[in-house]
């Protein structure tokens, strides 16, 4: 697989060894992720480079890790299976998520899509992760700094929408901005949370309730 990625970067850094991210990869395998793609590119991406170098130990590991402002990075099988799930759209055109973070999900998403959009809410978040993927040699991926909310009415149709972040409820506004094949992966509820997909089956929106799952909230407006 061709990796989009500056080369310079993928064999890691001396304490987060090959084997680490090997291992990362036979734990998504137990963990029931089979899509080779997936694995192939997790296993490529230096995780340990998107959080803070106090954490770079843990990167690897089952667990999402702070970034700051009170985020997180998704763990990798979150991840994996979000990833997996937007293949399933069938085409790789366009993907929307919303929610960059660190900008990990994003990074992982530009390996297999032709253009990522992605939008975060936190002007140092958006900023940061535009620093690091950049550094990183990612350049099919296009951050905003907004409030993502309402999607990206001019850049759609998108083949996935993905939410990096908890709605309180189902936001099928957002499915005027699919593509007739698309797909919205999107995190529901407050205190329980559901992995939610909505796509079409025989000409209708069909929403599925896939697993219990824990992301931050989806928040309105933006912050600095
Ligand atoms: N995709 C990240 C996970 C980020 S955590 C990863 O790869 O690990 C979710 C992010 O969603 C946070 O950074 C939060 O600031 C952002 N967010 C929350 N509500 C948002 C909104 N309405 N628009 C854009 N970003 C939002």
């Amino acid at each position: 697989m061709a990796i989009r990625l500056n080369s310079a970067h993928l064999a890691g850094s001396g304490m987060v060894s090959a084997r680490t991210r090997a291992r990362m990869i036979d734990r998504l395998r137990e963990q029931g992720i089979s899509n080779s793609e997936v694995l192939a590119v997790m296993e490529q991406v230096p995780r340990h480079l998107f959080v803070d170098e106090a954490l770079q130990h843990k990167a690897y590991d089952d667990t999402s890790l702070p970034i700051g402002h009170g985020q997180t990075i998704s763990q990798p099988y979150i991840v994996a299976r979000m990833t997996e799930l937007a293949l399933g759209a069938g085409a790789r055109d366009k993907v929307l998520e919303i929610g960059t973070g660190c900008g990990y999900q994003a990074t992982i998403l530009a390996q297999l899509f032709k253009t990522v959009y992605s939008i975060e809410r936190i002007g140092a978040l958006a900023q940061a992760s535009r620093h690091r993927l950049a550094e990183l040699g990612v350049h099919n991926a296009r951050l905003r700094h907004a409030d993502g909310s309402k999607g990206v009415p001019e850049a759609a149709p998108f083949d996935v929408i993905l939410f990096a972040a908890a709605a309180p409820i189902s936001p099928e506004h957002l499915i005027a901005q699919l593509a007739p094949h698309g797909r919205l992966i999107v995190p529901v509820g407050q205190h329980s949370q559901e992995l939610v997909l909505i796509c079409q089956e025989n000409g209708n929106w069909v929403e599925s309730r896939l697993e219990p799952v824990r992301f931050v909230p989806l928040l309105g407006g933006v912050a600095h």
